[in-house]
């Protein structure tokens, strides 16, 4: 069985301590192969070969980076089957999604390639021998954790406008998901990538994530992961003040309006709880319809979920593949027996599928619960698995509360027919990314997303996001010298 190896300082090798983890498909619980382990000599080792070859890369043109992002583009493309099947065969996303997200990494390459110009400095010109300008730069070495949905996705969110911006990466999947991460990783090798510049560490989190967090030479981590991780990183950056980009967890609101198009409403939702299995950041959990149309959105809810097709993740005719793992199968069904002894109302779902083709892989049933209040624990905490939440409201400012009523703010959406009210949901409702009469659509690269409340700090795509990656330098100039005149003597 092939063993997958790490990069650091532009070699492939195996963990200081020769350990190596077995990377399970989801779908039939087979093995995929085996990785290297690493320990955190092995991130230190990385870090140092990152702050090394920062000297030189940091020096290189903006065209000369523009370039290396421009070829790894290119071979993402032409090896784009080699990297969806990767990425579906350790995360369980289905293969349809996994060759998006190969799409996405190239296009974000690319994207940041051609914005590798456009963090400009400012000229203050205070008086005829006074100029004042500012001067952004790379920040260093900076630590990329990502999380195991959506990896090769996330990974190119922060490595591109990072590597665009003149840093050096240490990048460190999730443990249980890097073999897309790998494969892009080969690319950035191919393409030319000097040594050192681009790293790759393998293994628990717990151990090396916190090793790059705490690490002296680290200037910046991007972090991508649930709440409480994010937190504790947060604890273990303090050591010398790093810049974080926190990218938490979710549990956002759509509301419906009785005014709204309800099929097209129950369609999107469905989409976006559904299409990852629930696994999804971003994904509309709670579904708040007002109670003049919550009987006939319920139902349809029910009925249409109830006929999703559960598969394995390179079925194509699946709508719904695997969970990514026992534990997160463990603690869905812990959160559905939760919502059962709080008084919600089961109607589709709620089990585990574990007959035929099921029966090695790690699948539940798409649920939905209803007349769910937003005090329950399965309205306020973030499942991560195929279960919808349904509340009734009554008014707008109810629906609006409700929708507020969350420790995290990362996406909201609301379907109605009125302007003067989406306009008002848009004012009112507190979260990174919203959607009016639709739910999930992303938007242009060059729309930025800064993440609010309990979901992080930080800013996804655009040019602020590849300022994110910058420090800047405020410069004075003096066009002739003179002296204060404020000693005597
Ligand atoms: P985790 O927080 O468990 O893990 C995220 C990453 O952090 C993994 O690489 C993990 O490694 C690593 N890690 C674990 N412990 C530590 C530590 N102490 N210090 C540093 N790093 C550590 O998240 P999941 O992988 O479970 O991902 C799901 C979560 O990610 C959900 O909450 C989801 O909402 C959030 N997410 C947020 C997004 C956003 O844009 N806001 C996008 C996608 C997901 P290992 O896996 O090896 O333990």
């Amino acid at each position: 069985m092939e063993l997958f190896k790490m990069y650091i300082n532009g070699e492939w090798c195996e963990s200081s301590d020769g350990k190596t983890r077995e990377q399970i498909n989801p779908s039939n619980g087979e093995s995929v192969g085996f990785t290297a382990e690493g320990t955190v000599e092995d991130v230190n080792r990385a870090v140092d070969a990152a702050a090394e070859a920062f000297a030189s890369w940091r020096l290189t043109s903006t065209a000369e980076r523009a370039e290396l992002l421009r070829k790894a583009a290119d071979i993402v493309d032409e090896r784009a089957e080699i990297i969806a099947k990767a990425e579906c065969a350790c995360s369980g996303q289905l293969y349809r999604n996994c060759q998006m997200d190969a799409g996405t990494v190239s296009a974000m390459f690319r994207f940041y390639a051609g914005l590798v110009d456009l963090p400009a400095g400012m000229s203050y010109n205070q008086s005829p021998m006074v100029t004042t300008m500012t001067l952004r730069e790379p920040i260093g070495v900076v630590g990329v954790i990502t999380p195991w949905n959506a990896p090769i996705d996330i990974l190119s969110k922060a490595i591109a406008p990072a590597l665009a911006a003149g840093n050096t990466v240490v990048v460190k999947p999730s443990s249980i998901t890097p073999l897309g991460t790998l494969e892009v990783i080969k690319c950035m090798e191919d393409a030319g990538f000097p040594k050192g510049v681009v790293n790759l560490v393998l293994g628990e989190g717990s151990a090396l994530g916190e090793a790059l967090g705490s690490n002296m030479k680290v200037g910046k981590i991007s972090f991508t992961g649930g709440t409480e991780t994010g937190r504790s990183l947060i604890h273990a950056s303090a050591s010398n003040i790093k810049k974080l980009s926190m990218e938490l967890g979710g549990k956002s609101a759509v509301i419906l309006f009785d005014d709204a198009d309800v099929d097209a409403a129950v369609d999107n939702i469905m989409y976006i709880m559904y299409s990852m299995a629930g696994e999804l950041c971003v994904s509309c959990s709670r579904a708040l319809v007002q109670d003049t149309i919550y009987d006939q959105v319920v139902e349809k809810l029910a009925s249409r979920v109830a006929k999703i097709r559960v598969g394995q993740s390179d079925d194509p005719e699946a709508e719904m593949g695997p969970m990514i793992s026992k534990a997160q199968v463990e603690r869905v069904m812990r959160y559905i027996e939760i919502g059962k002894q709080e008084g919600a109302r089961l109607v589709t779902g709620g089990y585990r599928l574990t007959e035929g083709d099921f029966a090695k892989g790690n699948f539940v049933a798409p649920t939905v619960f209803a007349d769910v209040t937003n005090d329950m624990r399965i309205a306020q905490e973030e499942i991560f698995g195929p279960v919808l939440v349904v509340e009734k409201f009554s008014t707008e400012e109810e629906a609006f509360a409700i929708a507020n009523d969350s420790v995290y703010g990362l996406g909201a959406g609301c379907y109605t027919k009125d302007l003067g009210r989406s306009m008002r949901f848009a004012k009112e409702v507190k979260a990174a990314c919203m959607w009016v009469n639709t739910y999930g659509p992303s938007a242009s690269m060059a729309c930025p997303i800064c993440c609010t409340k309990q979901s992080g700090y930080s800013t996804l795509m655009g040019v602020a996001c590849l300022e994110s990656y910058m420090d800047m330098k405020q410069v004075n100039f003096m066009g002739e010298p003179f002296e204060f005149g404020w000693f005597q003597g």
